[in-house]
């Protein structure tokens, strides 16, 4: 568990810094298919793997390869998703989860992708702040100036307010606080859920 802050999220190691278990030696052969990434002179056995015919150290950084990690957060908001033609046009209210994935090629020097803490800590307080118990309204929603005149809270997006956008509303939020953001999900619901990503 990996929940305490601990400073700065992103640093990706120097390129003296090989990843932990990975020698410096094997560091410098990043691909397995550049001169030299082969280990065809170590005796066969533990750590060594099979592919394509080729043999070579399984410690090494191969090509494509990379980590990944998830962070949940739940939150409450209320929305109305304009012309449609279902119950959705009504004020309705959800318990969301926000599961947000973000990946790297390499680890920080605390041999994380990010600190759970500080991504979480990140996107709550902006969720907190924007959209927990608000009413979501597209910016023309002839509601907004009702809602406003009372002082309830309220979020305008510029698109209806389903998850989908919520899901991208919140991808670009941490884009933005330089997380290596790859896909955020909104489930909606037990059953429902909406995701945005960039393909
Ligand atoms: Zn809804």
């Amino acid at each position: 568990m990996k929940s305490t802050p601990r400073g700065r999220k992103l640093r990706p190691l120097p390129p003296s810094s090989p990843p932990r278990g990975v020698s410096q030696k094997e560091s410098t052969n990043s691909s397995p298919f550049s001169k030299g990434g082969f280990c065809n002179d170590l005796p066969q056995g533990e750590g060594h793997v099979q592919r394509a015919g080729r043999d070579f150290h399984s410690t090494e950084r191969n090509a494509g390869s990379m980590y990944s990690v998830t962070k949940e957060i739940s939150f409450c908001y209320g929305h109305r998703l304009l012309n449609h033609r279902g119950k959705c046009r009504h004020l309705h209210g959800h318990n969301a989860r926000a599961v947000i994935r973000l990946e790297s090629e390499s680890l920080d020097e605390l041999g994380m992708v990010v600190d759970f803490g500080d991504i979480g800590n990140y996107v709550k307080a902006w969720l907190d702040a924007e959209i927990d118990h608000k009413m979501l309204l597209r910016r023309d929603d002839p509601l907004l100036p009702l809602l406003e005149a009372a002082d309830e809270p309220v979020y305008r997006t510029e698109e209806n307010p389903t998850a989908e956008h919520l899901a991208r509303l919140i991808f670009e939020r941490v884009e933005r606080g330089g997380y290596p953001v790859v896909e955020v999900a909104i489930h909606e619901t037990e059953s429902a859920c909406a995701s945005y990503r960039r393909s």
